[in-house]
This record gives C-alpha cells, structure tokens and sequence, in this order.
C-alpha cells in the first residue's frame, strides 16, 4: 500500500487525512500552519445560493456525506462543528419578477417553505429549509491538534517526505502558483466581519447581496465580499465599509465589531471541485473547493481516497483526469 503525504491542512487536506486516518492507512501531513482560507471561511451550507438562486449542484447526496462526516468527527473529538439552520432569502423590489418565480417554483420545493411576513423594509422573505454552517476554523484547528499530538505532522523536506505519494491540497496558494501545473483559476478575495449584538436575537441565517449568520453567543458573522483584482489576505477600508453597511442592513444599527478577517477563495470553475491524478504526472490533487468547501470536502475526499485505494471511478464533474486532459 502506498505512503501518502498530504501537503496543505486546510478543509480538503483535513478530510482526506481523517479518511486515511479511518481506513488505517499511513501517512503523513506537511502544512505552513498559517493563511489558507478555511480559518476565515463561514462554513456556510445552503441548498440556493447566489444572486440567481441557483440550486446547489448535488445537493442532498454530499450535505449526507458531509453531516455523517461531521458528527462522527464531533464524536471522535468531542467538539461541536455542525449546526443545522433554517434560512431566509431576501428579494429586493429590482429582483422579484426574476427571482419570486423561481424560488417559488417545482425545482426548489424542496427546499422553499415559503414566503414569510418581512421586517426587512421593502424586501419579500422567503425561508429556506435545510441549510447549515460549519464551524470551519474550530474544525481545522482541531483536526491538525489531533494529528499533531500523534505525530502526523513533519517539516517540509524531511527524510520521511521521500518516497511517499504527495495530495496535493493546497487551496489557493497552490492555484495561483501554479503549482503542481498551471490552473486557470478565477480565485477570489472575501473579506468578513465578526460582531457582538445582543439585541439582534436572529437565529436564522440572512442572506441576499450578503449575508448574516448566528454563531452563538450573540455573535454574528457579516460577509462576504468578492474581489478579484487584488488577491491577498489583506483586510481593506473597502471591504470593512460594505460589511458594516450589510451588518446594518440585515441586523441592525446596534452592534460590536469584535473582528475583521480576509481570505481567498480557491475557485477553478465556480465551486466544482477537482480531485484524482493529474494525467501523465504522478500529482494527485484536491483543490478548487471554491464558496462551498464545506459541503463538498468530506464527499470528495471519500471519493479520492476510494479512488487511490480501490480505483473506484471518481465522478466525471469532478475528475482531475478529464478536467486536465480537455
Ligand atoms: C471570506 C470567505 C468566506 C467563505 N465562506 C465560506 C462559506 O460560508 N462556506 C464554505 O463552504 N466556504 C466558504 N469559504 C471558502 C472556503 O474557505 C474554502 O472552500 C475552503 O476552506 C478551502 O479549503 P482548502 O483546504 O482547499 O484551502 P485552504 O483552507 O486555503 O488550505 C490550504 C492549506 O494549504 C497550505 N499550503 C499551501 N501550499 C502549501 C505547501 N506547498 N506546503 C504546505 N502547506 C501548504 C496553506 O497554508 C493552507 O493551510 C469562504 C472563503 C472566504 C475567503
């Protein structure tokens, strides 16, 4: 049996090493231990998302993998990482005519409870079943814990690093150094807030242009911003004004700011993932996880590890194989 070496701990490289680590299978993990956006991600998991209220590509098949995944880890650590949620999806006057049927139609039924009464002034608001949020940070965090205390994690470079099989999961420092090749990614910066309101006693997920999600505590977390351009980790002025302006939309006048935190999103082609072996190379990859890293990592990285293990096929969408030899 091959000896993996996964090199990146963010949410991809943290899923495949609990896969491994459940299979019984050797291996080890090489991470700078800082940056990477799962330590700023929100670990939002909706069914429709996006200024067009698109349907969540495979939806109930990976939220499954990702709740059994995550409970057994919370049982594993004794920790809290998975919150289930019910949502409400604001629609501005400019958006009903595009937006109303489409919520309110067959295809997103399953989903769609139905239109509620709105204290959001001139917005209609629909709630939405069967979202969740992860609590990303506390779950890396803990997961490289873990590993650490039983001597998973090695320097890069070291002697063990020989001979091993690299997974690549690298997020977007990986995508946007091209490494292990070049990748067209269309990888995104997103700021985020995190504030204190206690008199905001929302315990539903808002979203709409932006969104706003309980965390407990009276704590909230605002976001998120996109940005293309100038890609780094840097939190701005800009993005500081428009999260304030979404926190006093969605919530209230009435709050704290207890943190302001930036990111980047790994995005290849929207979220699609790729996972599997780079053709005509030996690298295998999973990356690309892009806003929805959350609910795809633990689905895909029961597909990858299935694959390297058994050669099970990996779905055609997500196949490193066909994305790279197109
Ligand atoms: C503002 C913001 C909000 C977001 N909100 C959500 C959300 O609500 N829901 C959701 O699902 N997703 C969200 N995301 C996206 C989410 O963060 C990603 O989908 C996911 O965390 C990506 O995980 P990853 O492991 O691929 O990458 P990363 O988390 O970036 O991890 C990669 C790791 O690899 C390390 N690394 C890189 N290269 C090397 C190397 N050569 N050697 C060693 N280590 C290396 C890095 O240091 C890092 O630790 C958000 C992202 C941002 C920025």
């Amino acid at each position: 049996m091959s000896y993996f070496c996964i090199h990146g701990l963010g949410l991809a490289g943290s899923t495949v090493a609990w896969q491994l680590w459940q299979r019984g299978i050797p291996f080890s993990i090489i991470d700078h231990g800082q940056g990477g956006s799962s330590r700023v991600a929100a670990g939002l998991i909706q069914p429709i998302t996006g200024k067009n209220a698109t349907l969540t590509w495979e939806y109930d098949v990976f939220f499954k993998e990702a709740e059994n995944f995550y409970r057994g880890i919370e049982i594993t650590l004794a920790q809290n990482f998975w919150h289930p949620l019910e949502s409400i999806r604001l629609v501005p006057p400019h958006a009903e005519k595009k937006l109303l049927p489409k919520l309110l139609a067959t295809s997103h039924a399953p989903y769609v409870i139905g239109e509620i009464d709105s204290p959001w002034t001139g917005m209609r608001a629909i709630a939405i079943r069967g979202s969740a949020r992860l609590d990303v940070a506390a779950f890396v965090n803990a997961t490289r814990e873990f590993f650490a205390e039983k001597g998973y994690l090695i320097p890069p470079f070291s002697p063990q690093e020989n001979d091993t099989t690299p997974i690549l999961c690298e997020g977007a420092e990986g995508l946007m150094l091209h490494h292990p090749q070049v990748w067209p990614h269309r990888c995104a910066k997103g700021e985020i807030l995190t504030v204190h309101a206690p008199s905001w006693q929302q315990t539903r997920l808002i979203s709409g242009g932006a969104w706003l999600v309980p965390i407990g505590n009276d704590c909230y977390k605002i976001g998120a911003t996109y940005e293309w351009h100038e890609v780094d980790e840097v939190i701005t002025a800009e993005g500081f004004a428009w999260l304030t302006r979404a926190a006093q939309n969605l919530g209230g006048a009435d709050f704290t700011i207890l943190d302001h935190q930036a990111g980047i999103r790994p995005i290849v082609r929207k979220s699609m993932p790729i996972i599997g072996k780079i053709p005509q190379s030996n690298h295998i990859v999973f990356n690309g996880l892009g806003s929805k890293g959350s609910l795809y990592a633990p689905g895909c990285a029961k597909q990858l590890i299935d694959f390297l293990i058994h050669d099970s096929p990996i779905q055609p969408e997500l196949d490193a194989a066909k994305y790279f030899s197109v």
